[in-house]
C-alpha cells in the first residue's frame, strides 16, 4: 500500500528502529513509546487489522504470535510483557497496517 506507513517502514522508505525481521514479519521501536520497551511488530504484508486477517493469513497469523515471546525475550522481558492489538476506530487503532504493540521493562498499569 503506497500511503501506509508501516508498508514504507518495510520497505526502508521511512526509517525505523528495527529490532527483529524475518522474511514474514517485522519488530522496531514505537516512535512514542508508553513503557521502557515498547515495540511493534507487523506483518511485511498489508493487512489493516485484526479484521482484515482471511483463512489464507492463517499462517502468518500463527507465525507471528509464535514470533512475539521470541522477540520479547531477546528484549529481555524475561519478567513479562503486555501484547496489544487495537483493531478499528472504536478499539484506538490509528495505523490502519496490522501491529501488536510488545510493552514491558516498567510496572504496567491495570487494564
Ligand atoms: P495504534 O494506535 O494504531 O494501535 O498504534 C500506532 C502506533 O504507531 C502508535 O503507538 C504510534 O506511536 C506508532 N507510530 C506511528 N507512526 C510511527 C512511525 O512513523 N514510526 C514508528 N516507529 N512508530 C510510529
Ligand atoms: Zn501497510
Amino acid at each position: 500500500m503506497s500511503d501506509c506507513i508501516f508498508c514504507k517502514i518495510c520497505d526502508g522508505t521511512i526509517p525505523a528502529d528495527i529490532v527483529y525481521e524475518d522474511e514474514h514479519c517485522l519488530a522496531f521501536r514505537d516512535i512514542q513509546p508508553k513503557a521502557p520497551v515498547h515495540l511493534l511488530v507487523i506483518p511485511r504484508k498489508h493487512v489493516a487489522s485484526l479484521d482484515d486477517l482471511s483463512d489464507a493469513d492463517r499462517e502468518l497469523a500463527g507465525h507471528m504470535l509464535l514470533t512475539i515471546p521470541r522477540i520479547a525475550r531477546q528484549q529481555g522481558l524475561e519478567g513479562g510483557y503486555r501484547t496489544v492489538a487495537n483493531t478499528g476506530k472504536g478499539g484506538g487503532q490509528e495505523v490502519f497496517h496490522l501491529h501488536f504493540h510488545i510493552l514491558g521493562g516498567g510496572t504496567p498499569k491495570p487494564l
